[in-house]
C-alpha cells in the first residue's frame, strides 16, 4: 500500500492510497486538477473517491475527478453533498471495487452533523474531525458529540495513520503549548513538523500513539490538562478548549 498526501487549494490534503497493483483511492478532492497531475506521474487508476463531508473545500473536485476516471463516489447521506454512487453510514464495511482496498466507516458527528471517517490498511481518513495536534470546528455538532468522536478514533490501533483534511499543525502546536507547557511529546513534535515544514514536506501522516501523547483535545483527562482548565467534567473540559482554540492567535 501506498500513501499520499496531495496539496490542494490553500491548506487542503487530498490523500490517495493505492494497493499494490496501482489501484487507488482519494479521500476529499476538493480540487481535480492535482490529483489528476498525481495520478499521471503515478500511473494509478482511480477506483473510488471517498467524501467525509459536504464541505466545498473536501468535495469540490470530485464530480469531475468521477467524470475523468469513472471512480464511484462514496458520501456520507446528506442531500448538501448532491452526488453519489453510494451512500455510507457508520458501521458499514465497503470493499473498492477492482482493488484490494477496503474501509470501515465511523461517523464522526462534530465538524458537521453527517462528517463520518474511513479506517484501513492502518490509515484513518479523518476530514475535518481529527487533526494532528487540534481537532475540527464544531459548525454543526455539540462538543459533546464531538468528543465522543474523537474517543472513538483514539480507540483505534496506536499504529494507526492519522491522515487529516489539512495542514494546520504547527499552528495547533502553537495553541496547544500554552494549554500543555510542560509536554515533552509536544515539543519534540513541534520541532520535527518546524524542520518538516520548512522543507516543505507534509506533518502528516502522524500516528494514532503521537497525537495521544501532544494534541490536547484527545488529552481532556490528562492530569496536565486537568489543572490547565479546573475541575470540570471532561465534556466542559472540552468545550472550554475548543472554545480557547477558536478565540485563539498566533502572535505574529
Ligand atoms: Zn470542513
Ligand atoms: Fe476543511
Amino acid at each position: 500500500m501506498t500513501l499520499l498526501a496531495v496539496p490542494a487549494l490553500s491548506d487542503n490534503y487530498v490523500w490517495l492510497l493505492a494497493d499494490e497493483a496501482g489501484n487507488a483511492v482519494a479521500v476529499d478532492p476538493g480540487q481535480a486538477a492535482p490529483v489528476q497531475a498525481a495520478l499521471a506521474r503515478t500511473g494509478w487508476r482511480l477506483r473510488a473517491i471517498l467524501l467525509t463531508h459536504h464541505h466545498g473545500d473536501h468535495i469540490g473536485g470530485a464530480n469531475e475527478l468521477a467524470a475523468a476516471t469513472g471512480a464511484r463516489v462514496h458520501a456520507p447521506q446528506d442531500p448538501r453533498i448532491a452526488h453519489a454512487d453510494l451512500r455510507v453510514t457508520d458501521g458499514l464495511h465497503i470493499d473498492i471495487d477492482a482493488s484490494s482496498l477496503a474501509f470501515d466507516v465511523i461517523a464522526t458527528p462534530g465538524h458537521t452533523t453527517s462528517h463520518v471517517a474511513y479506517f484501513g490498511h492502518e490509515a484513518l481518513f479523518c476530514g475535518d474531525t481529527l487533526f494532528s495536534v487540534g481537532c475540527g470546528r464544531l459548525f454543526e455538532g455539540s462538543a459533546a458529540q464531538m468528543l465522543a468522536s474523537l474517543d472513538r478514533l483514539a480507540a483505534l490501533p496506536a499504529s494507526t495513520r492519522i491522515c487529516c483534511g489539512h495542514e494546520y499543525t504547527l499552528a495547533n502546536c502553537a495553541f496547544a503549548r500554552g494549554i500543555e507547557p510542560h509536554n515533552a511529546a509536544l515539543a519534540e513534535r513541534e520541532a520535527r513538523v518546524r524542520a518538516l515544514r520548512a522543507r516543505g514536506e507534509p506533518s502528516l501522516p502522524v500516528t494514532l500513539g503521537e497525537e495521544l501523547a501532544c494534541n490536547p483535545f484527545l488529552r481532556v483527562d490528562a492530569p496536565a490538562i486537568v489543572a490547565s482548565l479546573g475541575g470540570t467534567c471532561r465534556v466542559e473540559r472540552f468545550a472550554q478548549l475548543r472554545q480557547r482554540k477558536d478565540e485563539f492567535r498566533m502572535a505574529p
